[in-house]
């Protein structure tokens, strides 16, 4: 299946994300709208200490008005890989590093209403190096317990969905 684009309308142009409203002409010959965030990627990294432990940090999220624990993530600079991205997120956002990132598969976040997609990693054998996370961006970092994380998945405690991805992916592979 697949909508021929028609016409776009660029309604707004941000730091980071370009909404649009384009026109599209279905497989059935009727036209039909598209209101879209395009969004340039992201990634994200489950971080587990040599201990079990796993690293979240939490921020508050204005959008939703309230405080989230989340795994660390951010979003792909221009023309950035994402395992570079994944790796220079990792250290700014919870201050350890590693060479040991695997790729765990992508996921698509919103697809009704946007392309966004975010990268997921697994970080082991971490080392200490040097958190620096943007200025606009307080977080804190929490450390859990893996067992702790995973129940915390069902009971409404962790929300964010990339982080339940990867937690679950992570589980269910035998990583955590
Ligand atoms: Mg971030």
């Amino acid at each position: 299946m697949s909508e021929k684009l028609l016409s776009r309308q660029e309604i707004f142009r941000g730091k980071i994300l370009t909404l649009c409203v384009d026109e599209v002409l279905l497989e059935n010959n009727k036209k039909s709208v598209r209101e879209v965030v395009y969004h340039p990627g992201a990634v994200a990294i489950l971080p587990i200490l040599n201990d079990g432990c796993i690293i979240l940090v939490k921020q508050f999220r204005y959008p939703i008005g309230r405080e989230l624990l989340e795994v660390p993530a951010g979003k792909l600079d221009r023309n950035e890989d994402p395992l570079s991205c994944a790796k220079r997120e990792l250290e700014e956002e919870t201050g350890y590093k590693s060479e040991s990132l695997e790729y765990f598969g992508s996921i698509y976040t919103t697809p009704g209403f946007s392309n966004e997609q975010i990268h997921l990693y697994v970080a082991t054998n971490l080392t200490k190096g040097h958190q620096n996370p943007d200025e606009d961006e307080l977080l804190y970092i929490s450390v859990v317990h893996q067992e702790k994380a995973i129940s915390m998945c069902f009971n409404g405690e962790i929300v964010d969905a990339k982080t339940i991805a990867l937690i679950m992916l992570a589980h269910k592979k035998g990583v955590i």
